[in-house]
């Protein structure tokens, strides 16, 4: 094993960190961590420090960590074939054994699923087939996609364009001219304090017909949105939202994309976002929670309606020219099947939803009265706290405030849990593994009351 001088060094020296201060980490002033074994909901650090891990990494290891019968289907897979590729008409039997899998979990009307590694080539995927969707239709000018403020959908090109929240455009020339934004679902931070529910949803729904009115719907191919806002701040959506948006949409002929990478296979203690909010995509996103992070690998399931133009195009135009080298890898595959397995044996998306439930109501119950706690929300094991200068006079905090990051770090200085800083700066995440007891779960709310107390 190095001596932890050689790996800081190397770490400082060599390794380009994703969503990092670049100049901070390789100058040693900002902290590395490396983690070198995990168990359950916790991970242990190279210094032998037991951390709860109440994001589940970022929130996709959901079956929890050590499971010894995926790591098993993915060294039996190694040994056996570890690759072989998916083109013109090739496959392996975990490849396509997940994938009946995920049908036969799907919500109704999906047809295939088409096979890649992580979320943001999934997305890339989705955009792409949407636009070969308009061109076979005979309709190139309609392409444009509608995304939503604050929505997380990768960080590519046109996925980071997609995601709406400015730290991942800026410097980056994002978002590209194809992508357009509308209102976030985000009750919480509407802008008249004294609308109702139904008024923000009906508002929204106007900002959204407004879009389209002023770009035209002969140009707006779909839209894109997760059920539950995740990395924009953990915002499940007001009551009747999808529905009211689904209807616009349906009106001007405007495709549906439900990413569900962080809310497939059972976080909100559903299979999927979709069948919880009554959503029916065109196409949804899977990745995260489909191999709970065991191997790389996503998905995007094509709706019935675009399956058969699809396969009109290739009839057309001959085979379709989009395909990954690590298209349904076979180990990502024999991950996804035994981690799906794991979910139902366990009946850990059950406990998802008790457990996370639980989660929310103890939160809730024990922040709810502090002074700076404007919110707690949350659905299934999805919980989030949004820190405010003031509840009553609703004045938001600025993210220069960094209170988020300072509740996170004092929560993981003092009580050893792991919570996420959500990247607006004052609302703390938790996504734990769905694995999460209701003692572990005491613990988290208890050492985050301990530590919004000492920050604030
Ligand atoms: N979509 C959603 C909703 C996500 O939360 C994420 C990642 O957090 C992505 C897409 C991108 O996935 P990946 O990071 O695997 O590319």
């Amino acid at each position: 094993m190095l001596r932890n001088d050689q790996l800081d060094q190397w770490d400082r020296d060599t390794f380009f960190h994703p969503s990092t201060h670049l100049g901070q980490f390789a100058r040693g002033e900002a902290p590395n961590r490396v983690i070198r074994t995990a168990s359950g909901v916790f991970i242990e650090d190279r210094d032998g420090n037991r951390l709860l891990d109440a994001f589940a990494g970022l929130y996709c290891v959901n079956a929890g960590y050590g499971r010894q019968e995926i790591a098993e289907a993915i060294a039996e897979q190694a040994r056996e074939l570890a690759y072989y590729h998916a083109y013109v008409g090739h496959g392996t039997e975990a490849s396509i054994t997940l994938a009946k899998m995920i049908l036969d979990r799907a919500p109704t009307g999906m047809s295939k699923v088409y096979f890649g590694l992580g979320g943001s080539d999934a997305n890339e995927t989705n955009v792409k087939l949407v636009w070969y969707y308009n061109n076979v239709l005979g309709r190139p000018e309609k392409k444009k996609i509608i995304s939503r403020w604050r929505g997380y959908h990768g960080s590519g090109l046109i996925t980071g364009s997609l995601t709406g929240l400015e730290l991942f455009h800026k410097k980056f020339d994002l978002p590209v001219e194809q992508v357009i934004h509308t209102e976030a679902p985000y009750y919480f931070r509407r802008e008249d304090p004294n609308q109702s529910e139904d008024q923000f949803v009906a508002h929204c729904v106007a900002e959204l017909e407004a879009l389209i009115a002023r770009e035209g719907a002969d140009t707006i191919a779909a839209f894109i949105g997760e059920p539950v806002l995740g990395t924009g701040g953990i915002v499940p959506p007001p009551e009747g939202y999808w529905a009211a948006i689904q209807d616009v949409l349906r009106k001007h002929d405007i495709l549906l994309i439900a990413d569900e990478v962080v809310t497939g296979f059972g976080r909100l203690g559903s299979m999927f976002g979709s069948d919880h909010y009554g959503l029916e995509p065109d196409l949804i996103t899977i990745a995260k929670g489909l191999t709970s992070a065991y191997a790389p690998l996503s998905g995007s399931i094509v709706g019935d309606r675009m399956w058969k133009v699809l396969e009109q195009g290739t009839d057309e135009n001959g085979p379709i020219g989009h395909g990954w080298t690590y298209s349904a890898h076979p180990i990502g595959a024999a991950a996804g099947i035994a981690n799906l397995q794991l979910i139902d044996d366990l009946n850990l998306m059950s406990n998802a939803g008790e457990v996370g439930a639980y989660l929310n109501r103890s939160m809730a119950e024990a922040l709810g009265d502090h002074p700076n706690v404007g919110d707690v929300r949350g659905e299934g094991m999805l919980c989030a706290v949004e820190f405010v200068k003031d509840r009553d006079s609703r004045t938001f905090f600025d993210a220069a405030d960094k209170i988020g990051p300072s509740v996170a770090a004092k929560l993981l200085e003092q009580d050893k849990v792991i919570a996420r800083a959500m990247p607006q700066g004052d609302i703390l995440g938790f996504a734990p593994p769905f694995c999460l007891s209701r003692d572990e779960a005491d613990t988290v709310v208890a050492a985050t009351r301990r530590a919004v107390e000492t920050v604030l």
